[in-house]
């Protein structure tokens, strides 16, 4: 194995190259946010399951809607498959562990983006991996519009967590929104002083 899985370039030896491992990287930094906005555009008629109704007059390039695609493209669905990659990941990192806690989308993307490394030099699945993050990205797109949003990042979340320690989650936010949960822990800002304290107590970044 010494070509990318995705673009057969020379990779010394790993599954992804340089650039695709930095793609999937924003990519899963991404997907909370898109589908974040996702269950913006679109919300359950009532609460029967499967019927959805689109909230937003342009609905991107799906308009009229696709009811296929209203059916397949939901957070819910892009938390599972996301969860099942992350379960395969540690069991074939840690064949001893146990299989991971439930978590949110969010903190699954989070995971794996930590663990991006180690799949791109090890993990045999790498390319199937990358392409359906890549997948789960364009589908969400084909609801809210391409291009999506783009998040402004305005930091790392400074709340301190139960464990009492600093969050560290990045913070972001789509233009014109003044509330934003933190992803990771929850927090929430909202008023001018939150929005302060963000600032005030930014780590210097590194990178
Ligand atoms: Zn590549
Ligand atoms: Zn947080």
């Amino acid at each position: 194995m010494t070509s990318c899985e995705l673009c057969g370039e020379e990779s010394a030896g790993r599954y992804l190259c340089e650039r695709h491992t930095v793609r999937l990287a924003r990519q899963l930094a991404d997907l909370p946010t898109l589908y974040a906005e996702v269950g913006e555009c679109l919300v359950p008629r009532r609460s029967g399951w499967g019927e959805i109704i689109a909230t937003k007059a342009a609905a991107g390039p799906q308009s009229p809607l696709n009811e296929d695609v209203l059916d397949t493209v939901s957070g819910a669905r892009a938390a599972e498959v996301v969860r099942l990659w992350r379960v395969d990941v540690q069991r074939v990192r840690w064949p001893h562990h146990g299989a991971p806690a439930p978590a949110p989308l969010a903190a699954d993307c989070r995971w794996l983006a930590m663990e991006l490394d180690w799949i791109a030099a090890h993990y045999p699945a790498a390319g199937d991996l990358a392409r359906e993050i890549w997948t789960l990205g364009a589908q969400a797109r084909s609801v809210v519009g391409d291009p999506a949003p783009r998040p402004q990042r305005l930091g790392t979340c400074v709340a301190i967590t139960a464990e009492g320690v600093v969050c560290g989650a990045v913070i972001s936010r789509l233009p014109g929104k003044t509330r934003v949960q933190c992803q990771w822990c929850g927090y929430v800002y909202e008023t001018g002083l939150d929005w302060m304290r963000l600032q005030h107590f930014q780590p210097q970044e590194s990178a």
